[in-house]
């Protein structure tokens, strides 16, 4: 006879132990040490990693009681949830966030400074979590972040790359590309692997319809599959202060069986073994394009990968509990990030048809009613589409799917406009060179198209999907980006959190508008001279890390002009080098009146099959390399190209920041969200009339932004008889930089290497319009340098732009995907109570 089990008794005493895991210094160092001598068997004298691994743990066991109490909260009533399914989550580092989150920094900060260590040097020592690009990947991170904050019951799912996004070197000016094998130093810290929550995912075979014999319906089995095991594990996401942590799952794959025993009897061992590895490698590293389609095999299987096996997990999870899916389009809520993941309009149907037994039209309404898809790009090279006959061979059974949803659509649009045959040739899913285009079935699949700036969502209605918009208006939407201010002013910038604090408080940390507050400030002289100390603190950090990778020195009072983002044509990063070389031909003739000193800094990782992206940093070094060996240029002229630019360095750079380069050509940048980092740290904008561009001037104004350039109409209709001579010919500054270019004056010992370059953009075909808006670019830079040497009012302007980022934040953006899209509450964590 076992004791009695007093089951109430016990769970409340367990509930009670579990909640009083000490937030307080004494706690936390005597959890330290537990972790770093006992657990990982080292000392205080140990390197950094492992005292980082040690303050990482304890640190994620007070986050385990908010977590778990969490999903008890989700599980415990019936209540509508959404999942955000993304390729894609740039999270970079944790520590500095999760303390942050759970209102244990100065506690942390103290138990370390105790024992003799400096936590900034633990954070330091953090590995970022690089499972994504660029823009696409850090949203979804900042959306993860809101949400929690906000008590959104939303749950992410992504894929965990063994390798992600590759480490940039730059050798002899040319990007040399190094695998981040970030999992390669043990086990990453913040994860917890879920074994129990394994899916079984099939690629290949094929599909045979029956009838069933008992119930006389048509039945349809996907045979003779290869299968591939889905591993979760899961990824705390706490949210600021709340008792509320969120979960981020990423899937791994495995194969099915250690190996292939009958192979293996057979004497091939290799074979056998070989197999695992090919199952192996779906999540074994992240594709490193932005902004391009893949195209590749593998990346469709990772496509259909994470798509069934996030839909299986939560389609499973909702009938373990309520079994009928008469309701379940009342509950979940899917948001697609991009088309990466839009088989799962095809994947879901299949779940609903094949294995819950529901007919076409109940499986279409769910569907329809739970998909919702965010458009990321205009550009055509981004738009995917697979061969049929790829699909055909490697999922046969989703394929069926899609030609049936197509057929079903066609007819609607016949429907809807008779006789207009080349309308419906133009909306096919399936295209005139047999591919399936990925972005009309997640059109067609869902409730909701969104773009993700203003500019961007109405070049889609008038555009890319008119003929979409024309059909179901009531689909389309506006989602501006945002980023969130925990990481991106909170965490980054202690310097300006500790003066906001001292004025207006922190209120601003979920209520970013608060920062309105500060505007009035930026007439009194002290707040002014204060800004000015916090500004000059970040720059003083940033070229700490700029002489440190670089070699370079960035003067201090010089004005530090930043352009970091991926290297694309669209977002002419070359435009900014004509400008430098423009700068420096002025030294070079003595032009220098009323000069000043400018530290211009790039950044950014090139797709490495991208040529010409790798040919612009190449062009950006040379110049770098000339101009700052160059005793005439001094202190007047600094370049670096900072390598490997990442989410941990940016925290660095946006603070450091005075003037923020968004010059993509219009219409081309959807939103951007660096734009608005940087606006948050009280950097001032040069930037066209694109993306949140033009959200962030209407909010400070033509006199705290410095615009120049084509608008969107303007390069749309130009684009029928540009002619860059004759931007030549009106321009002596261009002639002097192109002269310098074609003489070959950076690249003496490299003759042609730029020609390319050149050739580009003298071209009547140049997609950029780069000559188009080089004065214009010119007079708005001079502008800035103008204005900069006013420092008394170059700091109102600061203020300003930091005072007005409140609609930035991605709480706001939050609050809008849910009001409009998912509809969901806020979780109610009063009452809940776990059992462990
Ligand atoms: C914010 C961010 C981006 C996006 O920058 P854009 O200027 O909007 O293209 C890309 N990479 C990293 C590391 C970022 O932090």
């Amino acid at each position: 006879m076992t004791a009695p089990f007093d089951t109430a008794k016990q769970s409340a005493a367990i509930a009670k132990m579990l909640d009083n895991i000490g937030m307080d210094k004494t706690s936390i160092e005597a959890d330290f040490l537990k972790y770093l001598c006992h657990t990982l068997g080292r000392q205080l004298d140990s390197e950094d990693y492992y005292l980082f691994k040690a303050l990482s743990y304890s640190t994620r066991d007070r986050l385990m009681t908010h977590w778990k109490r969490t999903w008890a909260a989700y599980n415990q009533h019936k209540l509508k949830k959404a999942y955000y399914l993304s390729m894609e989550f740039l999270i970079g580092r944790s520590l500095t966030n999760n303390l942050l989150n759970l209102g244990i920094e100065d506690a942390t900060h103290q138990a370390l400074y105790d024992l003799g260590l400096d936590l900034e040097q633990l954070e330091e020592t953090e590995r970022d979590a690089g499972l994504g690009n660029g823009g696409l990947g850090r949203l979804a991170a900042c959306f993860m972040d809101s949400c929690a904050t906000l008590r959104l019951p939303v749950m992410g799912y992504g894929l965990r790359y063994e390798y992600g996004m590759f480490r940039q070197q730059i050798q002899n000016g040319y990007q040399v590309e190094e695998p981040d094998h970030w999992l390669g130093f043990g086990p990453y810290p913040w994860e917890i692997q879920r074994n129990e929550y394994t899916q079984l995912i099939k690629f290949g075979g094929t599909s045979r319809h029956y009838v069933d014999p008992v119930s006389g319906r048509l039945i349809v089995h996907w045979e003779h599959a290869e299968v591939v095991l889905a591993v979760p594990y899961d990824v705390p996401i706490p949210g600021f202060k709340n008792a509320t942590v969120n979960t981020l799952r990423l899937w791994s794959a495995m194969a099915k069986e250690g190996f292939n025993l009958s192979e293996f009897n057979a004497g091939s061992y290799h074979e056998a073994v070989a197999d695992k590895s090919q199952a192996e490698n779906i999540t074994k590293v992240l594709y490193p394009n932005d902004t391009s389609e893949n195209g590749k095999v593998l990346r469709l299987k990772q496509q259909y990968f994470l798509v069934s096996a996030s839909l299986q997990d939560v389609v499973q999870q909702w009938n373990d509990r309520y079994g009928s899916f008469s309701d379940f389009a009342e509950y979940n809520a899917f948001q697609l990030n991009d088309t990466h993941p839009s088989l799962a309009v095809a994947e879901l149907m299949r779940l609903l048809i094949d294995k819950e037994r529901l007919d076409w039209d109940q499986a279409w309404a769910i569907t329809t009613q739970t998909m919702a898809y965010t458009n990321h790009t205009l550009l055509p090279e981004a738009l995917e589409r697979w061969p049929r006959k790829l699909l055909q061979e490697l999922l046969p059974r989703p394929l069926e799917i899609i030609l049936e949803i197509n057929r079903r659509f066609l007819a609607q649009v016949a429907m809807r406009w008779p006789a207009d045959t080349q309308r419906q040739q133009r909306m096919s899913i399936l295209d005139d060179n047999d591919n399936i285009c990925m972005a009309y079935l997640a059109i067609v699949g869902s409730h909701s198209v969104n773009g993700v700036a203003a500019l961007h969502s109405q070049l889609l209605q008038d555009g890319l999907f008119n003929d979409f918009y024309q059909l179901w208006p009531e689909k389309f939407n506006n989602k501006t980006n945002g980023v969130t201010q925990r990481r991106w002013l909170a965490g980054c910038n202690p310097a300006m959190r500790t003066l906001l604090k001292d004025h207006i408080g922190e209120g601003w940390i979920t209520q970013l508008t608060d920062l309105q507050q500060i505007e009035s400030l930026a007439e009194t002289a002290e707040f002014r001279e204060q800004w000015y100390q916090v500004k000059r603190a970040n720059k003083q950090r940033l070229a700490k890390l700029i002489l440190q990778e670089t070699g370079v020195s960035f003067p201090l009072d010089s004005m530090f002009d930043v352009q970091v983002k991926r290297i694309h044509e669209y977002k002419r990063q070359l435009l900014n080098a004509l400008h430098v070389i423009h700068l420096y031909s002025r030294i070079k003739r003595g032009d220098t009146d009323n000069w000043t000193n400018r530290a211009v800094l790039f950044g950014g990782k090139a797709a490495p099959g991208y040529a010409m992206a790798k040919q612009i940093i190449k062009l950006i070094n040379n110049i770098a390399q000339m101009v700052n060996n160059d005793p005439q240029v001094g202190d007047k002229l600094k370049v670096v190209f900072f390598p490997n630019y990442r989410v941990s360095a940016m925290e660095v750079i946006c603070p450091g920041t005075d003037l923020s380069e968004q010059i993509s050509t219009a219409g081309k940048e959807a939103s951007g969200t660096g734009n608005m980092k940087f606006m948050m740290n009280g950097a001032l904008t040069i930037g066209t009339l694109d993306g949140a561009n033009v959200e962030i001037l209407d909010a400070v104004g033509e006199r705290n932004f410095f615009l120049f350039g084509l608008k969107t109409p303007e390069v749309e209709e130009l684009r029928h008889h540009y002619n860059p001579q004759y931007f030549i010919d009106q321009s002596h500054d261009l002639q002097a930089v192109l002269g310098l270019l074609e003489a070959g004056h950076f690249n003496q010992f490299e003759p042609g290497i730029f020609d390319n370059i050149i050739r580009a953009i003298k071209s009547p075909d140049d997609p950029w319009m780069i000559l188009a808006d080089f004065q214009s670019y010119v007079e708005a830079q001079s502008k800035a340098a103008m204005a900069y040497r006013d420092r008394d009012n170059w700091l109102r302007q600061s203020i300003i732009n930091t005072a007005r980022s409140g609609i930035f934040s991605t709480d706001r953006t939050m609050a809008q995907y849910n009001q409009d899209i998912w509809k969901l509450q806020p979780i109610e964590m009063d009452g809940i109570t776990i059992q462990c």
